[in-house]
């Protein structure tokens, strides 16, 4: 049993435990191991010493003709061209400390104490050498020997065998663990989908034995059959040995590879923990610098809340992996590895401002990843300033949009789901990576509608193709001829009949059967993915292009696929059905234009989309309002109709005798398709569409607009489009009127309130007011001198207006001083000439005009006198 202290003291125990009984036997070269750069370097030199040949890490950037992934994820993984035998390998064996980043990791990480994105692994590769014997004896010297673990807290696991794959459990290994000195009680057999290797399709493979740490009991679930492959951090997988001695043929049978080949991966970083007496990655001497410098720049301590934890977290391995990016030149893009790269950034600026890190901080975040690794990794420093360039300006993008997309967040957080529509805002305006916001999501338990984001990801991409078309060079075999099976279904089994690498991230590929519906008609090509049936993995449709003789050519973006792969083709529905309802809307819309315009409408052009319909046709003006409802009205009216719509292939003379619509010029084979709304319309088409017209939904017009000389456009909706804008307008109308309905109570309780806006009260004196404005005279200033008199409860209200480059002056008084004698028209007469004028009127109102408004203060200040020194 596994004791119950957390970790040995490495000098008691590296001389400890029973000796190997079989294995190389050298004597022990270097001391015993304790910090990461110990560990880095004593690994390297343990296997020099058995006589491999000690090679530098490969970028972080795959090979050329390494599709696997996007990122160097194993250090395996530069050495495939030598396992497949492609290139002889530089030396019978070698020995590397190779730069990860998993992509698949990156929401691991924060959460968990030892996944991270970027890591080091430490390997050692044999080719055609050593097999599981050798493997198993170096890894049981390195793991009890030099690193020190308690033997007593090591287990093993192996290859537990599979029926499917024709396999029995991993006996060699077995005995070879147990012969080693493991006692079987610490061998745990698991299952192929952890302990069977395979490239991800045909290709080399094998079972593998992995290393684990016992952490003890007390960070474990506590079940009485926890072991290694429970879910509970208390076995930490260290190390893996994989056999490769198998290869994988595409019909799934496997034969014995000429040449057997050892590659073991060891994380460094989780390798340090069971060193260091630590739980955590973090807790470790390689992650104490980054740790610290967070922890003061923020002022937030680590383990300050779980939020900041995570946090923390988050900002030192995104901090590293992104650093290490920009030195193997990946800057932040929105397809591929640029895509990583800008998710790994944007998260982290969104974790910072969590624990009050404001931008900009990357650029020092880098500087403190550089110090700590920079001499093992010299192309840190010496790309320092491409770093910073790199993660400044991406930085500097996100935290524009960050705040606002935060809060807008916020608002839409409300339902169990964020709708699609809302990720794609978040997405398109804000810059949030539909995985941040699915976080985001995450941690308030709702979901996101990404059916919904990705259709609406798919009409945006399908826009800006539309834009741009390219030509395409095709790189696959043309022999194979696809059948489009896209009319009856949106989904099939079958495989790639031909497969070819393309630009970055992309292949071309031919399947047997496609339902892609590839951009022709007028309809544009469908969305939609192919899935390995082998291994689960999928590639995006994107592009369909047609081929001479109803032939297809697809360019997917993903990895992972070979000639010969079984796949499930898919259109998504959510995308597929809109697509369809709008053309067979595009039919309804050219019989109904005809029918309410007349013969002479022709089609000129058409854009069938999932989210819109457009319709270029002859006609020399503009539809009437009526016109333009009227065709509205039919077509809604054959929807509601429900009419069947069917296809059918007919020789071309007869389908001109049934009057099929045709388009003018276009070069029509021997036979043709028709599409048919029962009693309606009749077209020649290619194109998808709906069973009967009520699929369709409702109809709207969006617009009506001209397209060059004697042809307009009409663009509509329908479906869910359709419902959608008729809910805005239905809302839009409903705030309207109670915006109105505001104004309208507005009104009545101030109906002055607009007009005195602009008045500027200068003084009140003794019931005399003096106020100036500005665009009035004529009855509007003397209506608003009476206002002011009532609103202030003044005895005399002087106001003055400039309109113009002229002055007006009005002087009204109260009825009460009038009775006093007092005369505004006398008022006026004495000042009017001060603003260059004449003015007269009633003995309560009266007014003047003038050439001079610079002057009308003055005159103000005179009538002002007037009044009071006849009040005094
Ligand atoms: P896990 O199941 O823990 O994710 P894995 O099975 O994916 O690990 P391997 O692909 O066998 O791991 O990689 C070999 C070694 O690399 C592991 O034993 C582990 O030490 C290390 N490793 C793998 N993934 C990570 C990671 N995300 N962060 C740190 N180290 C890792
Ligand atoms: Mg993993």
């Amino acid at each position: 049993m596994p004791g119950t202290c957390l970790a040995p003291k490495v000098e008691e125990t590296a001389q400890l435990g029973p000796r190997p009984t079989v294995g190389p036997g050298a004597a022990p070269t270097i001391g015993p191991v304790r910090t990461t750069a110990e560990l880095r370097e004593g690994y390297l030199s343990f296997f020099e010493s058995k006589g491999h040949l000690r090679r530098q890490s490969a970028s972080l950037i795959p090979r050329a003709d390494d599709r696997s992934t996007l990122l160097t994820s194993a250090g395996m993984q530069p050495q495939m061209p030598y396992f497949l035998g492609r290139e002889p390998p530089p030396a019978p064996t070698t020995t590397t400390v190779q730069k990860c980043f998993r992509t698949p990791d990156i929401d691991e990480v924060g959460l968990d104490t030892y996944h991270l994105t970027f890591f080091e692994m430490l390997g050692n590769f044999s080719f055609g050498q050593y097999f599981k014997e050798g493997a198993i004896e170096l890894a049981t010297e390195f793991v009890r020997d030099r690193m020190g673990l308690d033997w007593e807290r090591v287990w093993a696991s192996v290859f537990a065998g599979d029926p499917e794959l024709g396999l029995g459990p991993d006996e060699t290994a077995i005995e070879l663990w147990e012969r080693i000195g493991m006692p079987p009680e610490r061998i745990v057999r698991l299952p192929a989908s952890e302990n069977f290797w395979s490239v991800g399709g045909p290709g080399p493979c094998g079972p593998d034995s992995e290393i684990y740490y016992d952490r003890g009991a007390e960070v474990g679930c506590g079940r009485p059959e926890c072991a290694p492959g429970c879910a509970c951090e208390r076995y930490l997988e260290i190390w893996n040995l994989v056999f490769m001695e198998f290869e994988l043929h595409a019909d799934g049978k496997l034969t014995p590879l000429p040449q057997q080949n050892i590659d073991t991966g060891m994380g460094l970083e989780r390798a340090v923990t069971t060193l260091q007496d630590v739980i955590s990655v973090y807790d470790t001497d390689g992650y104490r610098t980054i740790m610290g410098w967070i922890a003061s720049e923020s002022g937030v301590a680590y383990e300050d809340s779980p939020e900041a934890t995570k946090a923390h977290r988050i900002l030192a391995d995104h901090g590293r992996g992104m650093t290490f990016l920009a030195a193997d030149g990946v800057s932040p893009a929105n397809e591929g590895r640029g895509y990583v790269m800008r998710r790994v950034v944007r998260r982290a600026v969104q974790q910072a401002s969590r624990i009050g890190l404001e931008p900009p901080f990357l650029a020092g975040l880098a500087d403190v990843v550089i110090e700590q690794m920079g001499d093992a990794y010299p192309e840190l420093p010496e790309h320092r300033g491409d770093i910073h360039r790199i993660l400044s300006a991406e930085e500097e993008r996100f935290s524009q949009t960050l705040a606002r997309g935060l809060r807008l967040f916020e608002e839409v957080a409300t339902g169990p789901e964020i709708a699609g529509e809302d990720a794609f805002l978040l997405h398109d305006t804000y810059g949030f990576p539909i995985e941040l916001t699915q976080e985001l999501a995450r941690e308030r338990g709702l979901g996101v509608n990404e059916e919904e984001f990705t259709r609406l990801m798919a009409a945006q991409r399908e826009r800006s193709r539309a834009a741009a078309p390219t030509a395409l060079e095709i790189r696959v075999e043309s022999g194979v001829k696809t059948r489009f099976v896209g009319y009856e279904k949106v989904e099939v089994l079958t495989a790639l009949a031909s497969v070819a690498p393309f630009e970055d991230g992309l292949f071309q590929a031919k399947l047997h059967e496609s339902p892609f519906y590839p951009e022709g008609g007028g309809q544009v090509s469908d969305v939609g993915f192919v899935e390995n049936e082998a291994t689960g993995v999928r590639a995006e449709l994107r592009q369909a292009v047609r081929l001479e003789g109803d032939d297809q050519l697809l360019v997917f973006e993903g990895v992972g696929f070979a000639e010969g792969d079984r796949v499930r083709a898919v259109v998504p529905w959510s995308v597929r059905f809109p697509t369809m309802a709008n053309h067979t809307a595009t039919h309804l819309l050219h019989k109904a234009l005809q029918d309410v315009l007349g013969d002479h409408v022709r089609q000129a052009g058409s854009a069938v989309r999932p989210d819109k319909l457009r319709f270029d046709f002859t006609h020399p003006q503009a539809l009437t309002a009526e016109e333009r409802a009227e065709v509205e009205r039919r077509v809604n009216e054959k929807v509601f109709e429900n009419l069947p719509v069917h296809a059918f292939v007919t020789p071309i003379d007869e389908a001109r005798r049934l009057g099929a619509m045709m388009l003018f010029g276009e070069k029509y084979g021997e036979h043709v398709r028709v599409v048919e709304v029962d009693g309606y319309s009749r077209e020649l088409c290619g194109g998808t569409h709906v069973r009967s017209t009520a699929e369709i939904g409702p109809f709207v017009v969006l617009s009506e607009s001209s397209v060059g000389a004697g042809a307009r456009r009409i663009e509509a909706v329908t479906s869910g489009e359709a419902w959608a804008l008729l809910q805005g307008r239905a809302h839009e109308a409903d705030e309207l009127r109670a915006e109105l309905e505001r104004v309208r109570k507005e009104r009545k309780r101030a109906p002055e309130a607009a007009a005195e806006a602009d008045v500027v009260v200068r003084r009140k004196d003794g019931g005399v007011l003096v106020a100036e404005t500005t665009a009035l005279s004529g009855g509007a200033l003397r209506d608003l001198s009476d206002r002011l008199k009532q609103r202030e409860h003044a005895l005399a209200v002087l106001l003055g207006s400039a309109v113009d480059g002229r002055a007006f002056l009005v002087v009204n008084l109260d009825r009460s001083l009038a009775e006093k004698g007092l005369d505004a028209a006398a008022v006026v007469r004495e000042v009017a000439p001060i603003i260059g004028g004449g003015g007269g009127g009633r003995p309560t109102l009266a007014e003047a005009g003038g050439r001079d408004p610079n002057k009308l203060e003055e005159a103000l200040a005179a009538a002002e006198r007037h009044i009071l020194s006849a009040l005094a």
